[in-house]
């Protein structure tokens, strides 16, 4: 996986900032994935897309993840630190070319995993009403509707049986009542900030070096991160 350069990455952010969520998920699939006909990527399945962007992040951003998570039953706010690594562990590896979302048989329908189209389909929608949209979505024969709760469990569990790496969740603990649950990594979400921080970052620096030797974003943005680091400094040094 590549690492963006400065430009790279402020033409997705501009690209990005109009877009909903999933949209803009998409879009850095695309920036992940190259490779992948544009056109395809949001009817891919959810883990090959999570898995994208997840790659992209530690190429970008570095392989440790520090975020925060509120406990669900205390509201004791977590420090956790996640190693992209171990969450791609059973990932397929990087140079696996894309396949249609994996199908099955259950509870006698026919279905098949979700992807980014079928979320965004759905996502208006009150969480009750998503889901039953999202399955209707996902059936390609068969009656969900006529399901019973058990025949619901079963078509739920093998659907994320279908796509392992759609589900990035991991194991917490909580410090202050001990409870120990589970919390969900929005891949998408978390490169979004990052790309959002470091965007506003770059700006700056062009702001501060334009000011000062009047040249263009352009030119500012083509020197290498550490050139411009070290002019940054002396123009600090001499104000
Ligand atoms: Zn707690």
């Amino acid at each position: 996986m590549r690492a963006l350069d400065a430009a790279e990455l402020l033409s997705l952010w501009d690209r990005g900032m109009p877009r909903h969520a999933l949209d803009r998920a998409a879009l850095l699939a695309s920036a992940a994935r190259p490779d992948w006909p544009a056109d395809a990527v949001a009817d891919l399945p959810l883990g090959t897309i999570g898995t994208s962007l997840l790659r992209l992040r530690a190429a970008n951003f570095g392989p440790r993840i520090d975020a925060h998570v509120d406990c669900r039953h205390c509201g004791q706010r977590l420090a956790l630190a996640l190693d992209v690594a171990e969450l791609l562990q059973d990932a397929p590896p990087e140079t696996a070319s894309t396949c249609a979302p994996p199908e099955t048989e259950v509870a006698g329908l026919r279905v098949r995993a979700p992807s980014l189209r079928d979320l965004a389909a759905v996502a208006e929608l009150a969480p009750a009403d998503a889901a039953d949209a999202l399955l209707a979505r996902c059936t390609l024969a068969g009656q969900p509707a006529a399901l019973d709760a058990d025949g619901r469990t079963q078509v739920d569990e093998a659907l994320e049986a279908l796509d392992p790496q759609a589900d990035l969740a991991f194991s917490l603990n909580c410090v202050a009542c001990g409870r120990q649950d589970m919390a969900q990594l929005d891949a998408g979400a978390l490169l979004w900030d990052e790309l959002c921080a470091r965007a506003s970052a770059l700006l700056q620096q062009v702001h501060q070096l334009a000011r000062h030797y009047g040249w263009s974003e352009a030119q500012i943005l083509a020197l290498p991160a550490n050139r411009r680091a070290h002019y940054l400094a002396l123009v600090e040094s001499t104000s």
